[in-house]
């Protein structure tokens, strides 16, 4: 069949964790990764000698936490000098730095050198792996994949989302709003066919970004009517108030200061992350951190109510984005008909129960795992693209919305929206402009996203000018303008004078924000050759292991009575010799190449070979 040869999978690419699916057997697989987990680290550390994306590198980072990169999603579209930019800086433990067109660059030491990645390089690691998951389970190679971010992401992260894609060797067919992903899975599955219009509210807590969306659905068509959200909201910050709260514990306890030391920091923060995953089932948990500051063993206890307390500014926080989300669909909170809970952090029992009080008591929908509805819907579409999947799936029609207002900068500074944020696309929409002065002959169209009133505040995504415009008065001349948004969210703004036929056009590519051409196939080739040596390592690491296996083997067949007793004593001591030299080998080689290992491995196995055989 054609879609077992080009399988396409659904990755959602989250913050903290990401998820990939595939279509299989008429229904959603969620594929495990080689650890066995469904969701993986979006995390990739550098070291000496290799390179470790997901749980590898999730588990190496109290050790390398200036080489390990995480929650790169916050950087990915952005601007350096964004302010989001310089604030999360300041609270990551590896370096970034301002890049050519003021595009952030993640700093780190690998393989004893220096060295620079653009976000979208760091994402396209993380996707790759989400790939390799993928083809290791359906042992084909994967090519397509449609893959998810938050609502609030403008129009350079979702470009940049693409190009990561792009470099990890992958088609993105769509980019879809996480929140609509979420609503797919549970549409599908729940909302029959044939019913009215229900009105689904989801509500979605990751790791580091909280996004709600009210979802009108019926006969199988999804329309987003309003999303609201932080992108700067999630688990990680219920783990920094832990934190901090351990951080006052311990110098009231023992009058030292334990954020000066990074490692420390790291450590406390796995252990508090531990802690507050315990409290949703637990009333009361244990933070214990061997040997934390300066050979202090740190051990102290926090209670659920204790927890909920240090957060409860965020959790009314959450709840507020709520109410925006539905002030701005019009919509009462008693018409909701379905509340969906998507995101680890919804695991939080004081956050379902604000909700469930908010919501009149309303019955929470958690039947999918709140960690995977989102790449469940994202694989969902992947099918229906690719024309797989069942009538149902086919049937399923996707209205996603512009995340912001779009408009045009007019007099004054002041922006015109031209398709208000919350707008379905794909979406046409024309408006008319004039000139601003008598006998102007060039008209300049900028483009920004934003929902502040002033363009200065906003988020500028372009810009191009009509010239040769005939002299007229002011105000007389007439410019059809229109705003074209494809179903990828790819805008094209087009402005034509009515007089001349004159004519001119842009289409969003963001240029600026976006890497060049050039450099995007340059990190192709560069994930290639990391591609290449991270199987390298790999075969390394396999041959040794091999090697080491082996010896112990020989060596517990040596301490066996009977294979010695008849073993003449001179074969017996170069057995040993040789056992005893390779294991000192290994020890002392910590990543030798493959054909020392396995000459070495050959040579044991000629000396072993009078017990090998026994
Ligand atoms: P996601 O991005 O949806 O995978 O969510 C990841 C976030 O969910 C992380 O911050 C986790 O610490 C958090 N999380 C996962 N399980 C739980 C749990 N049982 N209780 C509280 N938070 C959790």
């Amino acid at each position: 069949m054609a879609h077992k040869e080009h399988p396409a999978i659904g990755i959602d690419l989250g913050t903290t964790y990401s998820c990939v699916g595939v279509w299989q057997h008429g229904r959603v697989e969620i594929i495990a990764n080689d650890q066995g987990n469904r969701t993986t680290p979006s995390c990739v550390a550098f070291t000496d000698t290799e390179r470790h994306v997901g749980d590898a590198a999730k588990n190496q980072i109290d050790m390398n936490p200036t080489n390990t990169v995480f929650t790169v999603k916050r950087l990915i579209g952005r601007r350096f000098s964004d302010p989001s930019v310089q604030s999360d800086i300041k609270l990551w433990p590896f370096a970034v730095v301002k890049g050519p067109a003021d595009k952030p660059q993640i700093v780190v030491k690998h393989k004893g050198e220096e060295k620079k990645f653009y976000p979208e390089e760091i994402s396209s690691m993380i996707l790759s792996k989400m790939k390799e998951i993928a083809e290791a389970y359906l042992a084909c190679p994967v090519k397509k994949a449609v893959v998810t971010v938050p609502a609030y992401f403008n129009d350079a992260q979702r470009r940049a989302t693409k190009d990561a894609g792009l470099i990890a060797g992958l088609n993105v067919m769509r980019i879809m709003d996480e929140p609509t992903a979420a609503a797919v899975a549970y549409g599908f599955d729940k909302i029959s066919s044939n019913s009215a219009e229900k009105k689904v509210f989801i509500f979605d807590l990751g790791g580091g970004t909280f996004d709600v969306s009210l979802l009108a659905v019926m006969n199988g068509v999804f329309e987003v009517k309003a999303t609201a959200g932080d992108t700067h909201l999630g688990g990680e910050d219920f783990d920094d108030r832990l934190v901090n709260h351990f951080i006052d514990e311990f110098k009231r306890k023992y009058k030292k200061d334990i954020t000066t030391n990074p490692r420390a920091l790291r450590r406390l923060r796995s252990a508090c992350e531990r802690a507050k995953r315990n409290l949703s089932f637990l009333t009361q948990t244990v933070v214990e951190v061997d040997s934390l500051y300066e050979g202090i063993d740190f051990c102290s206890r926090i209670s659920q109510a204790r927890f909920e307390e240090l957060n409860m500014d965020l959790f009314t926080k959450c709840m507020e984005l709520v109410e925006k989300c539905l002030k701005d669909a019009s919509t009462d909170k008693a018409s909701v008909d379905v509340v969906v809970l998507v995101g680890g952090s919804t695991r939080i029992p004081k956050v379902q129960q604000l909700l469930n009080n908010y919501f009149g008591g309303k019955q929470l929908s958690k039947g999918i795992n709140p960690d995977e509805a989102v790449a469940y819907g994202a694989t969902v579409q992947a099918a229906k693209l690719t024309g797989q999947g069942s009538r149902e799936v086919q049937d399923l029609v996707l209205l996603d919305v512009t995340p912001l207002s779009l408009g045009i900068h007019i007099t004054g500074g002041v922006m015109s929206v031209v398709v208000p944020r919350n707008t379905t696309i794909p979406t046409k929409q024309e408006t008319v402009f004039t000139t601003q002065y008598d006998n102007q002959t060039n008209v300049r169209f900028a483009v920004f996203e934003g929902e502040r009133a002033q363009t200065k505040d906003n988020y500028l995504l372009g810009e191009f000018t009509l010239s040769g415009i005939a002299p007229a008065p002011r105000c007389v001349p007439k410019f059809d303008v229109c705003f074209d948004i494809d179903a990828n969210g790819i805008l094209k703004v087009s402005a034509q004078d009515r007089t001349s036929g004159l004519k001119n056009q842009i289409t969003v590519t963001n240029e600026e924000a976006r890497l060049s051409n050039e450099v995007i196939e340059k990190i192709i080739r560069d994930a290639e050759s990391y591609r290449v040596q991270d199987e390298e390592c790999r075969r390394n690491y396999e041959a040794k292991n091999s090697l080491e296996r082996y010896a112990y083997r020989m060596r517990n067949a040596l301490r066996e009575k009977n294979i010695t007793s008849i073993l003449p004593f001179v074969t017996k001591m170069t057995i040993e010799d040789a056992v005893q030299e390779t294991l000192i080998w290994v020890e002392d080689n910590q990543f030798p190449d493959v054909s020392e290992s396995e000459l070495r491995l050959e040579d044991l196995k000629r000396i072993c070979s009078p017990i090998d055989r026994v």
